[in-house]
């Protein structure tokens, strides 16, 4: 699982590994919040309304779930079986909670924490800038709060340079596959 603050850069580091890796796929999660202009349904978020997204929590077809600033997110187990029938090792982006929670379950899962600094996450939080404003404000202060959680992952990764931390966050990777354990729940 790879896990950290939004806007510390998680999907990026992830799109940059994922051709070194051919057994890795990305689980894709289930969102409420509202489709970016560029995202597709299915294959960034299964984006769902709030009925169907609680209608799934109560048939227990999740994973984990968090509500986050405002929105609903969570890993499907159908997403998990899935990726797992076709012979991939699952890689979940997670916010924090979520990733402890899965954590919690499966003691073998891998967590890893990307982290940047606090002024970058400001400032890739602000450029991001799709929600209102109010929303990003709330998004900064959550950021802060999950930066100070690093110490109870598996292991942290600074993003201050992309191509650096893409390889760091590889090298973990590939010593994890190596010593056979998942990059998810079991
Ligand atoms: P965004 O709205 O920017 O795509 O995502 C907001 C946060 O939710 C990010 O930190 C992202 O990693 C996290 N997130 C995305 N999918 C899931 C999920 O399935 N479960 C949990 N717990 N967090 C998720």
């Amino acid at each position: 699982m790879v896990t950290g603050p939004s806007g510390a850069g998680k999907g990026t580091l992830i799109q940059l590994v994922l051709p070194r890796f051919p057994d890795l796929a990305p689980a894709v999660s289930a969102t409420t919040r509202p489709q970016r202009p560029g995202e597709e349904d299915g294959v960034h978020y299964h984006f769902l309304s709030p009925d169907d997204f609680q209608a799934k929590v109560e048939a227990g077809e999740f994973l984990e779930y968090v509500d986050y600033v405002g929105n609903r997110y969570g890993t499907l187990n159908s997403e998990i079986d899935r990726l797992r029938a076709a012979g991939k090792a699952p890689l979940l982006e997670l916010e924090t909670e979520g990733a402890q929670r899965v954590k919690r379950r499966d003691d073998h899962a891998v967590t890893i924490f990307v982290t940047a600094p606090v002024e970058e996450l400001e400032r890739r939080l602000r450029k991001r800038a799709t929600e209102s404003s109010g929303a990003i404000g709330e998004r900064i202060e959550t950021a802060k709060r999950q930066l100070e959680l690093q110490g109870q992952f598996d292991y942290v990764v600074e993003n201050d340079d992309r191509e650096r931390a893409a390889d760091a966050l590889a090298a973990i990777i590939t010593q994890e596959l190596n010593g056979a354990a998942t990059m998810a729940a079991q």
